[in-house]
Formats: C-alpha cells, structure tokens, sequence
C-alpha cells in the first residue's frame, strides 16, 4: 500500500509518500481501507518535532480518516466488513491507503455524509462538543463567539451552538469564510483582523458582553477576549501559538473563567457521550462537515503548508 512516511522531523518536505505492506489487524484491532484523510494543524505541529505529542520516528502522520473496514482482527465483535467509519484516531495513521485502529476508534457514520466529509470528523467536532458542552456548560439563550469561524473546530462548534439554541457570533478572515460561516450558524459575522469588531460584539449583546468565547488563537486575542464577556462569562481556549498578556482584574470583575483543553485529554465517558452526540448530529443533519479541498495523498507537504495559511474555509482532506 503507499503510505506518507516521517523519517525525520522538519518542514512539510519530510513527508514522503513510499510503498508499505499492507498491515494485518491484530486482536480487537481493525484494518480501514481509507477513502479520505483529514489534515489538522496538529499534524504539522508534530511534523515538525516541535510538540509535546511527537510520535516516534519513523510514523505516518493522520487522526482523521474515513474509509470502509477492511477486515477485523480476533476479538473486534461490533464492527462489520463493509461498514462505513470515520476514524477517531488510530494506530497506524490515517495518511496512508490502509490505516489499523482498535475497534474502539471506528465509528460507523451515515450515507448521506460523504468519506471526505467523515475525514473531517473527529478533531474538529470532538474539540468543538467538548469545548461546548464539558468545559463552556453551553445553555439554550446564552451569546457565544467562536473566533476562527472558518476553520474545522470553528464550523463545527457553529453547526452545535446554533443547534443548541445559542446566539452565535463568529470570526473569520477573508470574504469565501464570512459566507460560510453566515451558512453554517452564525447570525452576526466579523473579521478577526479588523481593529474595532469589539465593539460590534457589544452592540450585538446588547453592551452585556459575551458568556462564552471559543478562542483558536489565544496569543493574538486573549487579553481582548476577556473584555468582551458577559458577568460569568467563559473562555475556552482551543488553539495557541505563544504566549498571551491579560489582566486578571478583566477576569475578577466579571467572576469569569478561563479554560485550557486539549481533545487528546478526553476521558472514556467523555468520548463515548461525544462520539454519541457526533452520531446523532451527522443521522439528523444539525452536522454537516464542510471539506475546503481535496488533495491526493502525495501532496500531503501542500496540504501541511495550506492548513497553516489564512483563509481557511472547511478541512482539507488527502484522498489516498
Ligand atoms: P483551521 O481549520 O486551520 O482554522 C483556523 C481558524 O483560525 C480559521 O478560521 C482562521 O481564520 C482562524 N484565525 C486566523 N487568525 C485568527 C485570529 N487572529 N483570531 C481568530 N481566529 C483566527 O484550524 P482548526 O482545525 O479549526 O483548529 C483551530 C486551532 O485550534 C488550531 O490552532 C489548532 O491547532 C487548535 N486545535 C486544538 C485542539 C485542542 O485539543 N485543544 C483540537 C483541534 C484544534 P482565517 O484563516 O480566515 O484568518
């Protein structure tokens, strides 16, 4: 099978597609033939070796896939041949023509959702749920902004809040993400990069301020964000990539709260209530994942350097 093989951290030019025996899954395992991949910004973090989850060298990258099982090692009892699965992880990476996973890992998801569509499950809507629902404590009636609107988690948590009866604001950075998250949730839609959207965010809530921020760029907007809240307000942070300045007295005066997370943390519970709500969203239509490219697998290096550009506007998944 072709596989992308990491020999050595770097820049996205380390990830070289190569030929690879087809792997056999071993007890309570699965083997995935993979129709599409999803790429996460994570997968470059690690690419590059500078990220606490590094995997060992040599690995093949990939959290996110979709695909039909293949066949099905000892012990894997509720999965069968021929089913449809988004993946939730695995054991050999996803960005490869097979990919092994415990059976745990596989979730069977519906027609109607297409194998690019399933490769942009997992991360963004798993973070997003948990963001919403474990740390947030989201109610019906409550404001929420979701900053980076445009991207995977910020999709994703808009198609769940708006579902949930939130009012939703989100951020976005080019015109192609401003129409799709107006699409996909958000009744108010500002540009993160445009100085004085603060004030939109006010005049939006009626000058009481926020109850819950999604933050996917802390460094940038942190110290703003916690201006922005409501009276016991919360701020999730999702994604950061350096340090941030706040002012705790933006925090005291408000009883307000800042959460970090991390999906990668998640408990058992908690992954099976998530992958239980992400099950009942893609069979009813709350989910719809939106794919913003489709790339072959050979051109994982693009892709690694696409995801970290502006403009984002849905996953992009590698179709082996
Ligand atoms: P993505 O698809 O690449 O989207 C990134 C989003 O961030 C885009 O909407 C982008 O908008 C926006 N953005 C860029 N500059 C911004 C700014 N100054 N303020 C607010 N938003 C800004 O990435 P993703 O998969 O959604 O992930 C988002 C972040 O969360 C990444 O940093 C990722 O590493 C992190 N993440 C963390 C976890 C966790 O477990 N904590 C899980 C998944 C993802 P424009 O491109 O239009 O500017």
């Amino acid at each position: 099978m072709k596989a992308i093989v990491v020999r050595e951290y770097g820049d996205p030019g380390v990830l070289k597609i190569e030929e690879l025996p087809k792997p056999t899954p071993g007890p309570g395992q699965v083997l995935v033939r993979i129709v599409g991949a999803g790429v996460n910004p994570a997968d470059t973090y690690a690419r590059s070796g500078n990220y606490a989850n590094k995997p060992p060298l040599p690995y093949t990258p990939g959290m996110d896939g979709a695909g039909v099982i293949d066949s099905v090692g000892p012990g894997a009892t509720h999965i069968k041949l021929g089913d449809r699965v988004y993946l939730a992880g695995s054991v050999s990476g996803t960005y490869a023509d097979y990919a092994l996973a415990m059976e745990a890992q596989a979730h069977p998801f519906p027609d109607r959702i297409s194998f690019s569509q399933g490769a942009a499950v997992y991360v963004a809507y798993a973070t997003a749920y948990r963001a919403l629902t474990h740390f947030a404590r989201a109610r019906a009636g409550e404001t929420i902004l979701v900053h980076g609107a445009s991207g995977g988690v910020g999709i994703a948590a808009l198609q769940f809040a708006s579902a949930a009866g939130l009012k939703v604001i989100g951020t976005v950075g080019s015109a192609e993400g401003r129409e799709l998250a107006a699409r996909e949730g958000a009744q108010k839609v500002l540009d993160h990069r445009e100085k004085g959207y603060r004030e939109e965010v006010s005049s939006f809530s009626g000058g009481k301020g926020v109850d819950i921020i999604l933050e996917m760029l802390a460094n940038v907007n942190l110290g703003a964000d916690l201006t922005m809240l409501a009276p016991r307000g919360r701020v999730v942070i999702i994604g950061s990539r350096g340090e941030a300045t706040i002012n705790p007295r933006d925090l005291m005066s408000r009883d307000a709260a800042i959460f970090g997370m991390l999906l990668w943390n998640i408990s058992e519970d908690d992954a099976a209530s998530t992958h239980a709500a992400i099950g009942a969203g893609l069979r009813n239509g709350v989910l719809r994942p939106v794919v913003g490219a489709e790339l072959p697998l050979a051109e994982a290096p693009q892709a690694h350097r696409r995801v970290m550009e502006p403009g984002a506007h849905g996953k992009i998944v590698l179709l082996p």
